[in-house]
């Protein structure tokens, strides 16, 4: 079976830093989270990054510490992985979905334009699949708007927008280090700013609302805790030191793939930015609407090819339904839920594994 993704993980890497931490007994909170904070921090270029649980967590977090709360709206990417809208009812405001550009996967910002109202505080960007939104366009949309801008940079690590780093370009950002995103840790995320009294709230709030006295702690805010433990700092430092590398190979793969399917009958291969800016945590493609895509998945399964849909249009959940949203309101995104499917992109395929696959999938839409 070609899975469609597999983490580059290697315990030799690790190894010495996790007896080190067994031995430390110090399991959270210590030098291997800090020292993970820091790198990070400077390879986003950003003054500050945060390791939180999850991405769902640093952005749940992120909206809190900016005083996002009940009556509040917040505009959010509808094609996305659902957590993304979850975070922002967890925090009891209202998410205003907002529709795709037609064909593609990134967010319509003339679309976030025409449902801004007096409530709107915010907007949560997705940059799908590690495709980057243009840096220029959000920072025109935040002057022009006055809303701050929170990155979902989920699956973006090692994105640019003319040569920013995603997780540099809106007032904070939230990564997610999943096994399945670019960077993993198992579980756990990370928010990155350069705002010094959002980072100061968002410390605070990460560990239960305290802040430190000469004994003890005095509690300021009802926190949370959000924190990642040590051992799973160890493991990004080691995904970190080698992230240029794992980002290089999948960007190998995802060229193959788009020389070989670019002129491929029903399928096209939508991206938001030149393919150089994107990270490729997934390979993504929209299928015309003549395809039966479930039959597709079905039939690549056979062949031992693992595929799967893009991610899906939030709007079109029954979570969802109570804010007012019917299937297909948001047509462009719908329709990504529907057509898009994900290829596999595992380190070390070559050039007739990428063909195996681009055969099958030309033998499976036919
Ligand atoms: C994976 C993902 C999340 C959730 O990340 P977790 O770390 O699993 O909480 C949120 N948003 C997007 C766009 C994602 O792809």
């Amino acid at each position: 079976m070609i899975p469609l993704i597999k983490p580059d993980i290697d315990f030799d890497e690790v190894a010495d830093d996790i007896k080190e931490v067994l031995n430390s007994g110090m399991l959270t909170s210590g030098k291997f989270v800090r020292d993970f904070e820091e790198q990070f921090a400077e390879f986003i270029g950003v003054k500050y990054a945060l390791s939180t649980t999850s991405a769902t967590t640093a952005l749940h977090m992120s909206l809190v510490a900016k005083g996002i709360s009940a009556g509040d709206e917040v505009l959010v990417s509808d094609f996305t992985f659902p957590a993304s809208g979850n975070a922002i009812v967890q925090c009891g405001a209202t998410p205003v979905l907002v529709d795709c550009v037609p064909g593609r996967f990134d967010i319509d910002l003339d679309d976030a334009r025409r449902k801004i109202s007096s409530k709107t505080k915010a907007i949560m960007v997705v940059h799908p699949f590690g495709q980057p939104v243009s840096a220029a366009d959000l920072a025109a949309f935040s002057v022009e708007t006055g809303l701050w801008v929170l990155e979902d940079a989920a699956c973006a690590v090692s994105a640019t927008s003319n040569g920013t780093q995603c997780g540099a370009i809106g007032g904070a950002a939230c990564f997610s280090f999943h096994p399945r995103k670019i960077l993993t840790t198992g579980e756990g995320g990370m928010i990155t700013t350069d705002d010094n009294d959002l980072f100061n709230k968002l410390m605070i709030l990460r560990s239960h609302g305290g802040r430190r006295q000469t004994v003890g702690f005095e509690f300021i805010e009802n926190g949370f805790n959000y924190r990642m433990s040590e051992l799973q700092a160890v493991l990004g430092r080691a995904q970190l030191r080698k992230i240029n590398d794992i980002v290089a190979e999948r960007k190998r793969i995802s060229r193959i793939y788009i020389q070989k399917i670019t002129d491929m009958n029903k399928v096209s291969i939508p991206l938001a930015a030149d393919e150089e800016s994107c990270s490729f945590q997934s390979f993504v493609v929209l299928l015309n609407k003549e395809v039966d895509r479930d039959l597709v998945v079905a039939r690549m399964r056979e062949q031992g090819i693992e595929t799967m849909l893009g991610t899906y249009a939030m709007h079109a959940q029954p979570s969802f339904s109570r804010f007012g949203y019917f299937p297909g309101d948001l047509p462009s995104s719908y329709a990504a839920q529907n057509h898009s499917l994900t290829l596999p992109v595992v380190k070390g395929m070559t050039e007739p594994d990428v063909e195996f696959v681009v055969n099958n999938l030309h033998a499976a839409i036919c």
